[in-house]
């Protein structure tokens, strides 16, 4: 920097001598330029963050606000001077104590400090404001504050989201721990009766075989089901049906005889988990005692109800030494003691457990069987009784074997009933019944009607009519013999349907075995089936026993007076034909006239 000035003059007064100096000046422009620079940072810095600023001078009690502090503060930028109290309007007035005895602080301590608060704008909006403020002293102009506020309105949203979703995520956790908690306990205690369930059964079974025996004999199993229990819950309701469940509970909890742990394995199923009882003798006497008290009547809101118990027992078999078949020794046993009779006690027996292995093999088989569609049927002739002539057939299952040998229905129907392949097996005997029966009708043996017997599930089998439908036969000829117990026990609408649906076909039915279930009266008239046919068990006594004709009798005049027809099986004696006749019987069919005869064999004896 060049300074200087004239010092002497000539006559005309012009200058003729200048004196001056030179200074290097770089340092200064150089830290000009760096301010100069700073300041253009700032500004960015301060427009990018969105920051306003501010400043308040204690000497003349002014306060300054930038364009940007207005904005944020939503303030008329041409607004001028501001108002001296222009901050503390602003502030929420649940903020506003906080945020003047923080400034007011500021200024007896000199310090700086920085806080949070929210604001309410001229226009209403709430808005979210960070300050930092400096306290800054001017030895000339006493001191003022200077401050920045920033509008981190958005970063509070945000933030309050996600603080939101941290909540709801814990929240989320917690609600999935306490569901564990609950599936765990469901897991393994039952709720009705406080007791174990199966799975914990399976649990003290594996705890069990850790822990050393006295009695060396390994631990058992005693399975248990109520007798009766349905009708408890059909007559008394099902709260009735709780308490005999808690009951039971109950006595299962208080035994004493030797150390057992009560489950409930389902239903009214329970069982004692015996991990070292003494012997068969401790187990016999326990499981007598059980059925005892539990026989004993339980007063439910003045009713009484009673139930019994059967009890299967499983033991280690002490030559294997293994426990883990116990479950389902257990339930071999429990099935034998129940088809014994009930209120009775049975312990799983090598016997037992054979048994049930020849029924799994027969099973497998018996889906092989279904699939090829390996079943035959045998025809036995019914008569007319009054003309003596051919009224009809029976078609009855078969299933020959490779080896030439041909088993009867008792020897696999109930397994197929209990697998769940009877339906299958009637719906193959009714189309080749029916085939037969067409082949027959074509060569000219004329059979008047054709019988077949027909199981619950297949009742209830929705494909029925149209499989029916699909038959070219005249469907008057078509008979469906029922067992009692598949439709009368209670109303099922499945069954309904397909009645109805048959009946318009004019499909005849009959009620089979009458007299062995316990077919009411009144489920007959409901049903209006054409025929009863008489169990072969009251057709056996007839002729030694008087009574028993009589009830013959009744049957028929009774089906008689519902506009039924009469068949009569298992005849097989003459002297049973005639008092059967006598008593105006319709049909009848037994060994005494034909047995059940191959397709062959009934079409060699009946083409005339
Ligand atoms: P059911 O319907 O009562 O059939 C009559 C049974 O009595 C037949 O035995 C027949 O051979 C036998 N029987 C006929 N007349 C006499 C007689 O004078 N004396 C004696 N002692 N018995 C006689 P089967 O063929 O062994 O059939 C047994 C049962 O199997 C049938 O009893 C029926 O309930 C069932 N059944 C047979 N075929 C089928 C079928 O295709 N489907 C279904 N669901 N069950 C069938
Ligand atoms: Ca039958
Ligand atoms: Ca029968």
């Amino acid at each position: 920097m060049c300074r200087g000035r004239a010092v002497e003059w000539d006559a005309n007064k012009d200058p003729v001598r200048f004196v001056g100096t030179d200074t290097d000046i770089s340092a200064v422009k150089a830290s000009e330029e760096e301010l100069q620079h700073t300041h253009k940072k700032l500004q960015l810095a301060l427009s990018s963050i969105d920051a306003g600023i501010w400043e308040y001078r204690s000497t003349d009690n002014s306060v300054f606000w930038d364009a940007r502090q207005r904005l944020i503060y939503g303030v008329p930028l041409d607004l001028s001077p501001l108002p001296r109290d222009v901050w503390e309007k602003s502030i929420h007035p649940d903020d506003l104590d906080d945020a003047v005895r923080k400034a007011d602080e500021a200024l007896v301590q000199r310090c700086d400090y920085s806080l949070s608060y929210r604001i309410i704008r001229r226009d209403g909006e709430m808005r979210h404001i960070d300050s930092h403020v400096s306290f800054l002293h001017r030895d000339d102009q006493g001191y003022s504050l200077v401050g920045l506020d920033l509008d981190v309105t958005e970063d509070w949203l945000r933030s309050q989201e996600l603080i939101l979703a941290n909540q709801n995520a814990e929240n989320r956790n917690i609600e999935l721990e306490k569901t564990r908690q609950k599936l765990e306990n469901t897991l393994l205690y039952d709720t009705l009766t406080g007791l174990g369930n199966r799975r914990s059964l399976e649990n003290l079974q594996k705890a069990t075989s850790l822990n050393p025996s006295i009695h060396k004999s390994g631990p058992a199993v005693m399975l248990m089901n109520l007798d009766g229990f349905k009708q408890i819950n059909s007559v008394f309701g099902h709260d009735a049906g709780d308490y005999v469940l808690r009951h039971t509970a109950d006595i299962l909890k208080n035994v004493n005889h030797f150390d057992t742990f009560p489950v409930r394995t389902g239903g009214d199923e329970f069982a004692l988990f015996l991990p070292d009882p003494p012997d068969d003798n401790a187990i016999l006497e326990l499981a007598t005692d059980l059925i005892a008290q539990v026989s004993q009547p339980v007063n439910y809101q003045g009713f009484k109800c009673r139930v019994g118990i059967s009890i299967g027992v499983a033991r280690t078999d002490p030559d294997v030494g293994d426990s883990s078949q116990l479950l389902r020794d257990a339930d071999l046993a429990l099935n034998k003691a129940k088809s014994t009779g009930r209120k009775r006690v049975a312990f799983c027996e090598p016997a037992l457990r054979n048994e049930a292995a020849r029924v799994k093999g027969l099973g497998d088989e018996l889906l092989i069987a279904v699939e090829r569609r390996e079943f035959t049927c045998a025809y036995q002739a019914q008569f007319d009784m009054q003309t003596g002539e051919l009224s009809g057939i029976e078609a009855l299952a078969r299933w020959p074997r490779r080896d030439g040998f041909i088993r009867q229905p008792s020897a696999f129907l109930p397994v197929a009933e209990v697998m769940d392949l009877i339906a299958l097996v009637d719906k193959i005997i009714l189309e080749k019944a029916v085939a037969d029966f067409q082949s027959w009708n074509k060569t000219g043996l004329k059979v008047p009607k054709l019988s077949v017997n027909i199981s619950k599930s297949r009742l209830r089998d929705g494909n029925l009519i149209n499989d029916i439908k699909s038959f070219d036969i005249d469907y008057t000829t078509l008979c469906l013999e029922l067992l009692e117990s598949s439709f009368l026990e209670e109303y099922d609408p499945y069954i309904s349907n397909n009645l109805e649906g048959l009946k318009s076909l004019g499909i005849e039915f009959e009620v089979d075995d009458f007299g062995t279930g316990h077919a009411s009266i009144l489920s007959l008239v409901r049903l209006e089936p054409n025929r009863l046919k008489i169990d072969r068990a009251f057709i056996e006594p007839i002729q030694q026993s008087q009574q028993q004709a009589q009830l013959v009798k009744s049957i028929i005049e009774i089906g008689h007076l519902l506009g039924m027809k009469i068949i009569a099986e298992g005849v097989e004696t003459t002297d049973q034909y005639d008092i059967l006749r006598g008593m105006g019987c319709d049909y009848c069919q037994g060994y005494l006239l034909a047995r059940p005869m191959s397709f062959a064999e009934f079409t060699r004896k009946f083409t005339v």
